[in-house]
């Protein structure tokens, strides 16, 4: 028998859901508990930014639109590391814009039984109407200065274009227009079925309607955490 030092052992979230299901919203809802938001979208970007061996094969798949050329072996160990460095710190983590394929959930799924952590692994679907969805990117806003996230038509900031907390810039991610974001949100349907499957019939699926305001999603997020945590 294993004495563990904490009294709640930290999860590891698998979060699935298309742009705008609020997987910001889940994440900083379970975050003050000191969980690591581990977003491969994040990962990629700091690497060709760093023009990292990886960072720049990455981008060279990218521009040149190879079609299985992006080294999905190097963003697994990457994603491998930071578990590795989650667990080892006693920290949870909140995996987002990974497992994208049945075969990398698979791979996530040797890495979870070779270290032991099978009860610890919560897969969350992230369930939002289309429309929910498009117009939660459609009017987000983000400052430049602390990251704060606003949505200009549900929860604008007191001085438009302007951030409460700290006076920055608030600004639209470039590809945020609606032919754009309607093509993200169709590609997710279509691209994550797989995934979404493998996890389903696994029973291992765990669906929450996040089509309510953020302040309600949220506190069903937290809620949903506490549930989890006492289980595990
Ligand atoms: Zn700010």
């Amino acid at each position: 028998m294993s004495i563990t030092t904490t009294a709640v052992q930290p999860l590891i979230y698998v979060i699935l859901g298309c742009p705008g299901s609020g997987k910001g919203t889940f994440a900083q809802a379970i975050s003050p508990e000191g969980y690591d938001h581990v977003s491969t979208g994040d990962i990629t970007r700091k690497e060709v930014q760093n023009e990292t061996e990886f960072g720049l094969k990455y981008k060279e798949a990218i521009l040149g639109h190879v079609i299985g050329g992006i080294p999905f072996e190097e963003i697994q160990r990457l994603v491998d590391q930071r578990l590795e460095k989650a667990i080892l710190g006693q920290k949870g983590v909140i995996l987002d814009g990974y497992p994208k394929t049945k075969e990398q959930c698979e791979l996530l799924d040797t890495f979870i039984q070779s270290n032991g952590l099978q009860d610890k692994v919560v897969v969350v679907l992230l369930d939002v109407k289309e429309e929910n969805a498009i117009d939660r990117i459609l009017y987000r806003q983000t400052c430049g200065k602390c990251g704060k996230i606003y949505n200009s038509k549900f929860s604008p900031s007191k001085t438009p274009d302007e951030c409460d907390a700290c006076d920055g810039a608030l600004t639209k991610r470039m590809d945020d227009d609606a032919q754009g974001i309607k093509k993200r949100v169709y590609e997710f349907k279509t691209k994550m079925q797989p995934v979404i499957e493998y996890y389903a019939c696994s029973g291992r699926l765990h669906e929450i309607d996040g089509n309510a305001a953020p302040e309600v999603c949220l506190e069903k997020f937290a809620n949903f955490h506490r549930t989890m945590q006492s289980k595990a």
